[in-house]
């Protein structure tokens, strides 16, 4: 059948050198690498032009492929887009690309090409980034330890919420549309978690932690237990589970689109990064379990393991 894991599958054996992380990391000049990614936008199953307005769409379009950049420790530089439009959605198309421009220029990253075509019906965006940096700095999916902490930056599941109130056409849950609608990439965080030495990993959470960081544990073959005590839904996320009919724990564990970091961190260097973090950036990092030997991702509650059976969210029916 096809399926994008089957897609990634065939290509990453294929092409094991290049293919499987954030983004691929390429030789530039004077010692630094580039790193290079590419995501695809696609109306009605990525977002709906009923509830995203252009400049909603044109920060997400280009902060979810920063979050890429950022989860390899880079600094993007440079993006590219490709735009695919239809007669009906030629405004939209338009006020779009101005709002990319702006948005490009207050993230400090410059548009370099794209191409423009017409589409029969619906509204594609295709964003490439490209960014930089020592390759020291360089974080990847493959090299989480057992022993490590496993670490998030920012809430789990906001996003989630903020979907199913958009498509539910709350007026309300603004704070959890917002972050449905105009997620951050966490460009500096990323940076700084790039120059750290106990940063073992490093990966976006873009398809909600559960299927993220099994990716993360397959890459590096290794197991992670997830302590559920460390998985801590605020009041207000509780009272918008309870009023959407959404259980707290599970939509924390498989929300996708909120875009924080999933990284791992030596166990002996976790308490002096935390620190460093927070005098930094002026919130905390959540420690949410630990990296094991084996294979997939698990629970604990109390001590004991639980089992939880968990189907991996996604959004308008694709695969
Ligand atoms: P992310 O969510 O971090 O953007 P994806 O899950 O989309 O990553 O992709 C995982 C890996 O598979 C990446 O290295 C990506 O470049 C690669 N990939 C996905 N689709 C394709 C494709 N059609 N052709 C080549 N590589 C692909
Ligand atoms: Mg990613």
């Amino acid at each position: 059948m096809l399926s994008e894991a089957h897609i990634i599958e065939y290509l990453t054996a294929n092409f094991p050198d290049n293919i499987g992380d954030d983004a691929a990391v390429i030789n530039g000049y004077a010692g630094q690498q580039y790193v290079v990614t590419t995501d695809l936008l696609v109306e009605d199953i990525h977002f709906r032009v009923s509830y995203f307005n252009p400049a909603d769409l044109a920060h997400k379009a280009l902060h979810v492929n920063l979050s890429d950049i950022a989860a390899m420790g880079a600094r993007p530089c440079f993006i590219l887009c490709g735009i695919s439009i239809p007669m009906a959605q030629a405004k939209y198309a338009e006020d779009f690309l101005f709002s990319l421009a702006t948005i490009c220029k207050k993230a400090g990253v410059l548009l370099i090409g794209g191409d423009t075509t017409k589409s029969p019906d619906k509204l594609f965006i295709s964003i490439t980034a490209i960014g930089t940096t020592a390759p020291e700095y360089i974080k990847y999916r493959t090299t989480a330890a057992v022993g490590d902490y496993i670490c998030i930056t920012g809430a789990l599941g906001d996003a989630h919420i903020g979907l199913i109130a958009c498509e539910n056409k709350r007026s309300d849950l603004t704070e959890f549309k917002n972050a449905f609608l105009r997620p951050h990439a966490k460009i500096n965080e990323g940076q700084w978690l790039g120059t750290q030495l106990s940063v073992t990993s490093m990966m976006d959470i873009s398809d909600g932690l559960f299927i993220d960081l099994r990716r993360l544990c397959e890459a590096s073959n290794v197991a992670s237990n997830i302590i559920l005590e460390n998985i801590v839904p605020s009041t207000s996320f509780i009272n918008a589970c309870y009023d959407l009919q959404l259980d707290p724990v599970t939509t924390m564990l498989i929300g996708g689109e909120d875009y924080g970091l999933l990284f791992t961190v030596d166990s002996e260097n976790y308490q002096l990064l935390a620190d460093a973090f927070m005098q930094r950036f002026g919130y905390q990092i959540t420690c949410i379990g630990h990296i094991v030997a084996g294979n997939g991702v698990h629970f604990i509650e109390q001590g004991q393991a639980k089992n939880m059976t968990l189907t991996p969210f996604s959004h308008f029916g694709e695969e």
